[in-house]
């Protein structure tokens, strides 16, 4: 069965995109730490990130980098931390996170609710 994230991909499930090309999709975390948190997939339906061949991985890190550049610069953060937990979805994914503290980084700590139209001002602003 497909996971929530090829789902995602297929546009079975929506999402708020960030960016997409043929190989690797990133949305907003429904569950976010910040604004603009946002995980990074590959297309390729893999559990584990390090289970993908070196060539996806590298592109996968690239294409991320690009949407860290444009959260820093959305969220004014003092870096965007790069997070790989991976156990509540078997789909390989990055989270990037806006942090100005380690505190920020803390998957314990309560995820913001946000609106719908927040979401989607959030992705908005990222996809520009
Ligand atoms: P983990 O596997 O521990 O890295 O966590 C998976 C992440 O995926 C969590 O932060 C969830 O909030 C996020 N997540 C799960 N389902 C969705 C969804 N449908 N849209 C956006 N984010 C999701």
């Amino acid at each position: 069965m497909a996971t929530i994230f090829s789902r995602i991909v297929a546009g079975e499930i929506p999402s708020y995109k960030v960016a997409e090309d043929d190989r690797f999709y990133a949305f907003l975390d429904i569950n976010p730490l910040a604004k603009g948190h946002t995980l990074v997939i590959p297309k390729q339906e893999v559990d584990y990130l390090y289970d993908l061949d070196d060539e996806t991985l590298q592109g996968m890190i690239l294409f991320a980098k690009q949407i860290a550049q444009k959260i820093k610069a959305f969220s004014g953060c003092k870096r965007v931390a790069t997070v790989v937990l991976g156990l509540e979805v078997p789909h390989a994914h990055i989270h990037l996170i806006p942090m100005n503290s380690e505190k920020d980084v803390d998957f314990s700590r309560e995820k913001l609710i946000l609106t719908p139209e927040e979401f989607a001002e959030i992705a908005s602003a990222l996809r520009e």
